[in-house]
């Protein structure tokens, strides 16, 4: 079976996606730990952060920056990578947190 995060990127399971390109997907965390907590996932699986080309890393880096401006907290948000401690979902990806910009947080409408 494929992961949670495979099957969130192929719509076969509904999440609220607030960016989308072919290389990359955000959506809200179902589960939120943080006011505004969004996920970043790669298109392209791996299991953890060693395993995870340093292209990948830089793109999720990159889309980081890019959701941070798009909501008005560039200077006002964390990131988060679990790595086997606290990892529930062997895919690797980017938790982006923050208590700020929800007020520009708009969903995709499918
Ligand atoms: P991890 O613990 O692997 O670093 O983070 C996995 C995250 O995915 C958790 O914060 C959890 O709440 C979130 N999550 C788990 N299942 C789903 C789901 O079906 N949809 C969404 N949007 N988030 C999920």
């Amino acid at each position: 079976m494929s992961s949670i995060f495979t099957q969130i990127i192929n719509r076969e399971i509904p999440s609220k996606i607030f960016h989308d390109t072919d290389s990359v997907i955000v959506i809200a965390d179902i589960n939120p730990k943080a006011p505004l907590h969004l996920l970043i996932i790669p298109k392209e699986e791996s299991k953890n952060f060693y395993e995870t080309k340093i292209e990948t890393l830089q793109m999720l880096s990159d889309t980081a920056k890019l959701v941070a401006d798009k909501l008005g907290i560039a200077d006002h948000f964390k990131i988060l990578i679990n790595n086997g401690l606290g990892q529930e979902i062997p895919y690797l990806h980017f938790h982006f947190m923050s208590d700020k910009g929800l007020n520009k947080l708009k969903f995709i409408e499918d």
